[in-house]
């Protein structure tokens, strides 16, 4: 699936089930609720904290909900996230094509 085949999906979902787009407002607000989802996971699994009972390690679904949320602002606020993605890859690059290679914080850490 591509990102644009992703916004067109979502849209058709809050079209047909959604009745409509949350506002651009509260989209934010779930989009925050969101990351702060995936938060916990992570905590949990690569941090100090423990899993509850009943809890499960679902960072895949997680991180899923927050592209779903992301989509939605997309589309609602007219982004082509193709278009707005490919143009991230590019300021980053030009921007730190050296720089993490450089970086010996990286090297050092020991991680794989
Ligand atoms: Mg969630």
């Amino acid at each position: 699936m591509t990102l644009e085949e992703a916004q067109k999906q979502v849209d058709q979902w809050v079209k047909t089930y959604g009745v409509r787009y949350f506002s651009e407002l509260t989209n934010m607000v779930v989009l925050t609720e969101e990351v702060g989802e995936l938060a916990r996971v992570m905590a949990r699994k690569y941090g100090d904290q423990s899993f509850k009972e009943g809890e499960k390690d679902n960072i895949d679904e997680e991180i899923a909900d927050v592209l779903w949320v992301l989509l939605c602002i997309a589309n609602q606020t007219g982004v082509d996230i193709t278009d707005a993605f490919r143009k991230s890859m590019e300021k980053k690059t030009k921007r730190d094509n050296k720089r993490h290679i450089n970086n010996p914080k990286l090297k050092d850490h020991g991680r794989e």
